[in-house]
């Protein structure tokens, strides 16, 4: 039998001699569910669906722990399939619920006894009683919030420079062993007591106990897990982001691993976040123009009097960008070639580009970080550091005024928040949707028929102020669509699309703690119209490098010169 809750009572199966184990499994896709759930309910609730249809058929277990998790279960037992669902009482701290649930218990004995024709054997209920919890002493990550997938734990894991505990929703089952009687009633009285006197999930009244989950002065850093749809944990983590000094990372998981990748990316930073505040951050005023929004790069003389030279390689998902700098800091060259299919391939021919422009050779490289989206492929690597890093440490180093960096790739979008010293403070991705990314522009000069730099220019010449209302890129194209059929002017709606961007990325980044100064990076930042809608929505002046693709690529050589 699979349960799915941590108040199940998994020791009473055990007297009945039954096998219990998480139901927790990890999602392909949802092709099958979503013919009898619709995909608004929460993914775990979609997942357990998916996996019974798929090839599972043995008893679950549930508890009526929420709305999603009940129509699971209707829906299982309308395809036939042996569902129990207990009924879980929402208060953990009075005698009522206790007694509630205690009840709950002998009718569950009552049922397996008849269902099964076997006695409970009060033997082998003591017996499976096994606290479980991970034992670990000395500094670890917590990682909290909802139920987890084990496919995402393992990476969790796997990333982490720390040992990792699960302090999920059912990932701290920890049920004290009741006192020894042979009366049944007395018996699940006390257990009853001991399931709802664990260390509480949020759906309990009473949550004064979790705590313990966050007073431990070996706690180095928080990754908080929601679940797509589910309610419960979002306002927790709001709390703890607010009241803590250690590190929060959210993040959303629809219970599949399609997106591993970004969640990688989002873990690399927030770990390189949490254990490097050793690396130095330079900072380079020469760079600093004054109040001119443009970040002027220094004079890329061939070569320099310097023999000690480092490389960082940016591989994003449209272009692949390389910056060679000197031991002094200096810039030396830097090329940006497109990315194609092979990434290592693109990395190495953006390399070899910088370095044939200086006349250096690759033996004169001293070390070189990769970093983007392909920096694990990439063999000559010294090192790999994630994209918010290097474009933190590249954005501050040209202008150390710098405290809120938006940049907008090909396929996502960041808002990464910086302190004094350029340290990463809090960053948001934008990686799940294509509005609000270079995709989104490139999608919507498509159906007006004009180029990049056409769309650049044309949302500067506006007279009409359009709203495109639409936040996802489907239904906005069809919304352009609309306008163009209804003879609205070209500059009108570029206008009205570089605004929706800018909308769309100020909400993610929560305006109200966005801080100037701000820089834009990555390709973007190119398209004045867009830059000029984000400085209406900040009310504030954007820097924009002059060279914005590049930022992410010299943070990577100003870390490869100091590792
Ligand atoms: S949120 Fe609480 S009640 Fe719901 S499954 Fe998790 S542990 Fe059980
Ligand atoms: S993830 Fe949230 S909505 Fe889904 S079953 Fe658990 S508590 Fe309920």
């Amino acid at each position: 039998m699979k349960y799915a809750c941590k108040y199940t009572p998994i020791e009473l199966l055990a007297g009945f001699g039954m096998k219990v184990e998480l139901l927790n499994p990890t999602a392909e896709n949802y092709e099958l569910s979503d013919q009898y759930i619709h995909s608004n309910v929460c993914s775990y609730s979609r997942s357990i669906i998916e996996e019974r249809l798929r090839d599972c058929c043995d008893p679950i277990i549930l508890t009526s722990c929420c709305d999603s998790i009940e129509r699971a279960g209707d829906v299982l037992k309308t395809l036939g399939q042996e569902v129990y669902i207990l009924n879980l009482p929402h208060h953990n701290d009075n005698c009522c619920s206790k007694l509630l649930y205690q009840k709950e218990l002998l009718k569950l004995i009552d049922e397996l006894s008849k269902a099964l024709n076997r006695e409970f054997d009060v033997e082998k209920f003591y017996d499976s009683f096994d606290y479980g919890g991970e034992e670990i002493s000395g500094p670890y990550v917590s990682v909290m919030g909802a139920r987890i997938n084990s496919d995402l734990l393992e990476l969790i894991k796997s990333e982490s420079p720390l040992p990792v505990k699960n302090n999920t929703c059912t990932g701290i089952r920890s049920v004290e062993k009741p006192p020894q009687t042979d009366d049944i009633e007395e018996l699940m009285a006390l257990y009853s007591d001991a399931l709802l006197s664990q260390i509480p999930c949020i759906r309990m009244s009473d949550i004064s106990k979790r705590r313990d989950l966050i007073e431990d002065p070996n706690l180095r850093g928080i990754i908080y897990n929601t679940v797509n749809f589910c309610d419960f944990y979002t306002f927790e983590y709001s709390k703890l982001k607010s009241a803590l000094d250690v590190p929060v990372l959210k993040i959303e998981t629809d219970y599949t691993m399609l997106a591993t990748e970004q969640i990688k990316t989002r873990l690399g930073a927030f770990y390189e976040n949490m254990i490097t505040k050793k690396i130095k951050t330079p900072t380079c005023q020469t760079y600093y123009a004054g109040t001119d929004t443009r970040v002027a790069l220094n004079d890329r003389s061939p070569m320099t009097s310097s023999h000690i030279y480092y490389a960082g390689i940016d591989t994003g998902s449209t272009s692949t960008n390389a910056v060679i700098i000197d031991d002094k800091k200096n810039i030396i060259s830097f090329a940006i070639v497109p990315t194609g299919v092979k990434v290592a391939e693109s990395a190495q021919k953006a390399l070899d580009e910088a370095l044939r422009k200086t006349g250096l050779e690759i033996g004169d490289i001293s070390k070189t970080v990769a970093t983007g989206y392909g920096r694990a492929r990439i063999d000559f690597r010294a090192e790999d550091v994630t994209e918010i890093t290097c474009h933190a440490k590249g954005a501050y180093f040209l202008n150390p005024k710098v405290r809120t960096i938006i940049d907008i790739g090909g396929q996502d979008s960041k808002v990464i928040r910086l302190d004094e010293k350029g340290n990463v403070t809090d960053f948001v991705m934008n990686d799940k949707c294509a509005a609000g990314t270079g995709r989104f522009i490139e999608m919507m000069a498509q159906s007006l028929q004009l180029s990049l730099e056409e769309m650049s220019s044309y949302g500067l010449k506006w007279d009409e102020d359009i709203a495109i209302s639409s936040m996802c890129s489907v239904f906005a194209q069809s919304e352009v669509v609309s306008l163009i059929a209804s003879d609205k002017k070209l500059e009108d709606i570029v206008h009205g699309i570089n605004n929706s961007i800018a909308s769309k990325i100020v909400a993610l980044g929560r305006r109200g703690k966005l801080e100037r100064e701000f820089i834009m990076t990555v390709g973007v930042a190119r398209n004045i119209g867009v830059v000029r809608a984000f400085e209406d929505k900040l009310d504030a002046e954007i820097i924009v490098p002059e060279e914005p693709d590049i930022c992410g690529a010299l943070g990577a050589a100003l870390i490869a010169s100091e590792i």
